[in-house]
C-alpha cells in the first residue's frame, strides 16, 4: 500500500492544525490516512488504498457512506432552500415528534449541535431543576469534551483530567466505577442531599465497550428516585444504535429521567439534543430559567437527514442488518481469539464491536463462556477476567492495538478505531462478504 499522498497531506496539514487533526483520536500512527471518498462500507484515502471501514465516524453513519435516496434527497433539497434562518421549521417538530415517540423517556427534546453540548446543558439543566451542584459519573465514561466530567479520581476526590479546567470544577463531580453497585451506594449515603444526577452511559461505549452487570442500571435508577436526583443516561453513542429506535434505555428497561443523543441523530451531520420528562425539558429558556441556546441548534439540514435516517429504518430491516453482522463478527473474533489468544476478550452488543486485549483469562476455551461477545453472564468461565470498568480496558495492553495491531489491520484493507478504548460500528452497508474478508484479516493479525 503506497500512503505518499496522505504523509504529503500530513505534512501540509500539521503546520496549520495542532497534531494535524482537528478530534485527537484522528491522529493515528505514524501518520493517519486521509479520506478522500467514502463508498458504501468503505472509505477510499488520497492514495486511492480502499478500506472497509468499522469506524464509521466514530458512530454516526447508520447506513454507511451512501444514506437512502430519502436522505440524500431531504439534505439537499434544505440545503439548497436555505439553509438556516434563526426562526423556527417544521422538520425540527417532525424529528422532535419521532424521537418522542419511540424513546421511552423522551416527552420533550432540545437540538443542539454536539454530543458535547448535548452533555453540558444537561448537566446545567440537572442542576437548575434540582437546585444541587454535584454530578456523579463513572470512571472511565466519556461525555464529550466538557469541563465538569473530564475529571479523573475516586469518590472521595477529583481532579481534572485535563489541564485548563480550574480543579474547583471538578469538586462537585464525583467519579465512580462503573458495575459498583456498593461505591454508588456509599456515594448516596454520603451525599446524597447535594446530588443533582448521576451521568452514565447505559453501556460504556468510549472505553472498550464495557456492559452492565445485571441489575445496575436499576439500582441506579431505585437510588436516583430515593434522593430526588436525576437520572441521566448518554445515549450519544447507544441511541438509535443498541436496542434500535428505543434505544438501550428500552433495551434495558430501565427509563431515566433525561437521555442526551448525538451521533445517529443528525444523520451525518453536527448534532447533539436534550431529551426526557416536559416538566424538566422545561425548565430550559425560553419556557424555562435555565439557560439555553445555539445559532445552528435544529440546523434544518441536519434535522432533515436524522428524520429521514430514523423514518428509514422505521420502515426497513436495518437494525436486523446491522446486529446479525455485529453478531456475526463478534462470534468470529471470539472463535479466533480462543484459539490464538485466549486471554482477549470480545465485547460488544447489537452493532458495535471491539477486542479488548486483556491480559488474562481462562486457558483452553472449552468452559461455558460467551461466545458473541462478553454479556457480563456470572455463570460463563470468564466472567471475572472480563472488563466491568474503564480501569479495567485501560489495564489491557492499550499499546499492542495502537502500535501492532491496528497497523495490521490497515495493511490488511480494514479500517478499526485508533486506540483500544474506541468502539466499533457495523452500517446496513455491510455485507457478509465485507464480514468474512475481515474475520480473515483478524485470523492474520491478532
Ligand atoms: C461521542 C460522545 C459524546 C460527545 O459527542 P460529540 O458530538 O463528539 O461532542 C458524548 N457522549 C458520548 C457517550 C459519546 O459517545
Amino acid at each position: 500500500m503506497n500512503h505518499d499522498e496522505s504523509r504529503a497531506l500530513y505534512d501540509r496539514a500539521l503546520s496549520v492544525l495542532p497534531g494535524g487533526v482537528n478530534s485527537s483520536v484522528r491522529a493515528t500512527r505514524p501518520y493517519p490516512f486521509f479520506v478522500e471518498h467514502g463508498d458504501g462500507a468503505h472509505v477510499v484515502d488520497a492514495d486511492g488504498n480502499r478500506y472497509v471501514d468499522y469506524v464509521m465516524g466514530y458512530g454516526p453513519l447508520l447506513y454507511g457512506h451512501d444514506p437512502p435516496d430519502a436522505v440524500q434527497a431531504a439534505v439537499q433539497s434544505h440545503a439548497a432552500d436555505g439553509p438556516m434562518y434563526g426562526a423556527p421549521t417544521e422538520v425540527e417538530v417532525d424529528l422532535a415528534e419521532f424521537v418522542a415517540r419511540h424513546v421511552p423517556s423522551v416527552e420533550m427534546v432540545r437540538f443542539v449541535n454536539s454530543g458535547t453540548e448535548a452533555t453540558v446543558s444537561a448537566v446545567r439543566l440537572a442542576r437548575g431543576y434540582t437546585g444541587r451542584d454535584k454530578i456523579v459519573v463513572m470512571q472511565g465514561g466519556y461525555h464529550g469534551a466538557q469541563e465538569s466530567t473530564l475529571v479523573e479520581g475516586s469518590p472521595d476526590g477529583a481532579e481534572p483530567s485535563s489541564p485548563g479546567i480550574p480543579s474547583s470544577f471538578a469538586e462537585h463531580t464525583i467519579p465512580v466505577p462503573f458495575n459498583d453497585t456498593d461505591a454508588i451506594e456509599a456515594v448516596f449515603e454520603e451525599h446524597g442531599e447535594d446530588i443533582a444526577a448521576i451521568l452514565t452511559e447505559p453501556i460504556l461505549g468510549n472505553t472498550g465497550i464495557v456492559l452492565p452487570v445485571d441489575g445496575y442500571l436499576e439500582r441506579l435508577r431505585e437510588l436516583t428516585e430515593a434522593h430526588n436526583s436525576l437520572l441521566i443516561f448518554d445515549e450519544v453513542i447507544t441511541g438509535f444504535r443498541v436496542g434500535g429506535l428505543q434505544c438501550a434505555q428500552g433495551k434495558f428497561g430501565v427509563t431515566p429521567d433525561v437521555t442526551t443523543f448525538g451521533k445517529i441523530v443528525g444523520g451525518g451531520f453536527p448534532v447533539g439534543a436534550i431529551g426526557g420528562r416536559s416538566d424538566i425539558i422545561e425548565q430550559f429558556t425560553p419556557a424555562g430559567e435555565v439557560f439555553q441556546s445555539g445559532t445552528f441548534s435544529g440546523h434544518p439540514v441536519t434535522m432533515a437527514a436524522g428524520y429521514e435516517y430514523l423514518k428509514y429504518a422505521a420502515e426497513n430491516d436495518v437494525y436486523e442488518h446491522v446486529n446479525r453482522l455485529g453478531e456475526r463478527l463478534r462470534r468470529g473474533i471470539s472463535e479466533i481469539a480462543a484459539d490464538q489468544a485466549p486471554a482477549y476478550t470480545v465485547v460488544g452488543t447489537d452493532s458495535m464491536f471491539k477486542t479488548v486485549f486483556t491480559r488474562e483469562g481462562p486457558g483452553d476455551g472449552s468452559e461455558d463462556v460467551c461466545d458473541a461477545g462478553c454479556r457480563q453472564r456470572e455463570s460463563c468461565a470468564r466472567f471475572d477476567h472480563c472488563p466491568k470498568t474503564g480501569a479495567d480496558v485501560s489495564d489491557a495492553e492499550t499499546e499492542r492495538w495502537e502500535r501492532l495491531f491496528w497497523q495490521e489491520m490497515k495493511a490488511r484493507a480494514i479500517f478499526l478505531t485508533a486506540n483500544q478504548f474506541e468502539s466499533q460500528f457495523v452500517s446496513y452497508a455491510h455485507t457478509d462478504e465485507d464480514v468474512e474478508e475481515t474475520l480473515e484479516a483478524y485470523k492474520e493479525a491478532l
